[in-house]
This record gives C-alpha cells, structure tokens and sequence, in this order.
C-alpha cells in the first residue's frame, strides 16, 4: 500500500501565542522552521491541498451546526486553525472553496511564500447575511519558489448554456526547476439534494470539463473541489469518464486493487444539524492519469479522534476535511499515448 502523510498538529501554537500581531510571527516562524524541511521539495512531485474552508458568514450564521459551540465559529480563533490546517502540510498548491477572506489569506499566506487569486459566486448567499466580509468564491494558491503563475481563467459555470451561481478558476503554472507545466483547477458546486439537483451538478460537470480541456492546451491536469456529489452521483461518472482529460480520482486510486468510487474514503465532511448528522464524501481530487501518478494521500481523522459533535469544533475549523495528495510527474517512458 502507498503511505499515508503523517497528521500533526500546531495547536498548542496558537494557544500559546493568541491572537496578537507578535503571536502570529512567531505562530509563522515555528511552523515554517518546522514543516518546510519535511516537504517534498522536489520539482518532479507535487503536493495539492483541497479544502472547503467554511465560510465565515455561512458558518456562523447559516449552517446551524447544532453540537458546534459558538466560540469555536469566532473568526478572530478560527482564521488561526484555518491557517493552521493549511502551512502544516507545506502544500505547493491549494484549491480552497467557500473564501469569504480571501484578503487575509492572502497576506498571511504570503508570508509564507504563496501567491493566489480568488473568483467569487455572482449571487453569493454570503451577501444576504448581515455583517458579511463580502461574497464567497474560490481560490488557488501556490508556492512561487516553485511555479511561475502563466496564466489565470475564471467561469460562471453554465447549465444549459444558462449561467449559475457556481464558479471555476483554472491556472497554468510552470515548475521553475523543470519547465514542467500544469494546469489546476477548482471549483464548488451546487449544494442539496434533490434529482434536479443532481442533474444540475452533472451539467455543471460537464461545463467544467470543457472549461479545462479548453484551457488545459495538453498539460497534466488537476481539478479539485467540493462537488457537493456523492460517487454515486452523475457528475462524478462524467468526471472519470471524460475522453479528452483520462482523470483519475486521487483518494479512490491509492492502495491496491481498482480504481473506482468504493475505494474513495468514507466521508469528507462530517457535521450535525438539526435534521441529523450528515457524513458523506463530497471533496474530490481529480488528475490527469497520463501525466501524474498519485504517491500518497492524507489520512482523515478517525471518528474518535474528530469526537461526538462532529465537526465544526474548536479542533477543526470547517465542517469539511482537508484532503492532501502528493502527485510525481510521470516520465516519458510512463505516459502512454
Ligand atoms: P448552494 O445551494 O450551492 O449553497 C450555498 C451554501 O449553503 C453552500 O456553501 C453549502 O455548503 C451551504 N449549505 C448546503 N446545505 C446546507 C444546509 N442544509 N443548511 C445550510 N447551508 C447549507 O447556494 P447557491 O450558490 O445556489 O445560492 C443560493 C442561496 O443564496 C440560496 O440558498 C439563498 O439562501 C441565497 N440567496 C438569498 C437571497 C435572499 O436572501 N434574498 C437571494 C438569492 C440567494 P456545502 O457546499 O458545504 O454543502
Ligand atoms: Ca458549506
């Protein structure tokens, strides 16, 4: 079996420095003198973190994650966990959805040596809550050491050629060290349940896919997001099933035996609300199986560890878990044509 990353935990930082402009540098110094050795620094790997974020607005006035104390949802701790969940695995990018502070993650982020651009929803339902930071929308960041940014392209994905409130952010990036390029993706789509729902996810899947074969121009791919989808739902058959890009999912394609929807993990988001908990796999990480091979995947916590009120908490900052990957650049010999 491939091996897992090890899950650790700057926690008792931030406890330890609070919420102080001195607590963050010396937070942003030990977590850099920590995890950056460990990385993989190599220009033939790649490290992507995907992460639905929970929007600060939605999160605290919206979701009515019922077992979630309320001091947990406060941004002035929370923006530290998410910071946290991020720099710890040292990615080299990251897809994040539901940004609704894309400003302050991208000053503190670059402290750490990352540059991102962030594409909010046209009608965010952020900006019907009262004391909003403005709309949500997707971001990637990347680690500028290591890739020089070619080139951006966003989209209002449509559905049947009429635009929705869900978005895509593409970005061409060339690994300096090797002239390697790569095109990365995002998205998040439509929530709840419902056939039509359903449906809607699979066109919006399905506009997505053109969006990036258009763009990708042959480079190895990599789409990630909050799909809002079970496997067992259209839009992740469109996914896997697309000709032109040959994607695999990353989490279903770790260990042995085949490739498919049963090997991805049991849940990417865990949470309860007033009608009941939900737990489900919904976060994917799809990538072009040509060019990359998947070498290790991030372990989710166990039950035990997340506890009995589930997520949100003061642990973990989203309701959504990270997942993390580390993708090798297939050699010529690999690639089949
Ligand atoms: P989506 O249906 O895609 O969902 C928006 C967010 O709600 C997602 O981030 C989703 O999180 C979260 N969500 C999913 N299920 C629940 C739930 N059961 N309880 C609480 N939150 C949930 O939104 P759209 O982009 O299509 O925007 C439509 C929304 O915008 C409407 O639902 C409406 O509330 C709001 N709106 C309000 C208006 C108004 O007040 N006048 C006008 C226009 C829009 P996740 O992806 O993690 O599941
Ligand atoms: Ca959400």
């Amino acid at each position: 079996n491939l091996p897992s990353l090890v899950k650790r935990s700057f926690r008792r930082l931030v406890q330890q420095f609070g919420d102080t402009a001195d607590g963050l540098r010396v937070l942003q110094w030990n977590v850099l003198s920590r995890v950056c050795g460990e990385a993989t620094s190599s220009p033939y790997h790649i490290r992507v973190l995907q992460w639905n974020l929970l929007s600060q607005a939605l999160g605290q006035m919206n979701d009515n994650f019922v077992c979630c104390p309320d001091a947990a949802l406060e941004w002035r701790f929370r923006r530290y966990h998410i910071i946290e969940e991020i720099v710890e695995y040292c990615p080299d990018i990251v897809c994040l959805q539901e940004v609704d502070h894309f400003n302050f993650l991208k000053t503190v982020l670059g402290t750490q040596g990352y540059n991102g651009m962030f594409f909010p929803k046209p009608d965010s339902p952020c900006l019907y809550i009262k004391g909003n930071n403005g709309p949500d929308g997707c971001a990637i960041f990347f680690r500028e050491e290591k890739f020089e940014l070619l080139k951006t392209e966003t989209r209002v994905l449509e559905v049947w050629r009429v635009q929705s409130n869900q978005v895509a952010v593409i970005m061409l990036l060339r690994v300096r060290e090797t002239d390697q390029e790569l095109c990365v993706a995002t998205t998040h789509l439509k929530a709840r349940n419902g056939a039509l729902l359903s449906t809607l996810r699979n066109e919006q899947g399905k506009d997505l896919l053109d969006f990036v074969t258009a763009h990708s121009g042959g480079r190895p791919v990599i789409i990630c997001g909050d799909f809002n989808a079970e496997p067992s739902e259209p839009v992740y058959v469109t996914l896997l099933g697309c000709q032109a890009l040959r994607l695999g999912s990353a989490y279903a394609s770790t260990g042995d035996g085949p490739e498919d929807a049963l090997r991805e993990p049991p849940y990417t988001t865990w949470k309860i609300r007033e009608e009941g908990e939900v737990c489900h796999t919904i976060d994917y990480v799809f990538y072009s199986t040509d060019g990359l091979a998947v070498e290790a995947v991030l372990d989710f916590p166990t039950g035990e560890e997340i506890g009995e009120g589930r997520v949100p908490s003061f642990s973990y900052p989203s309701d959504h878990f990270s997942l993390v990957c580390d993708f090798r650049f297939k050699n010529a010999s690999e690639v089949v044509s």
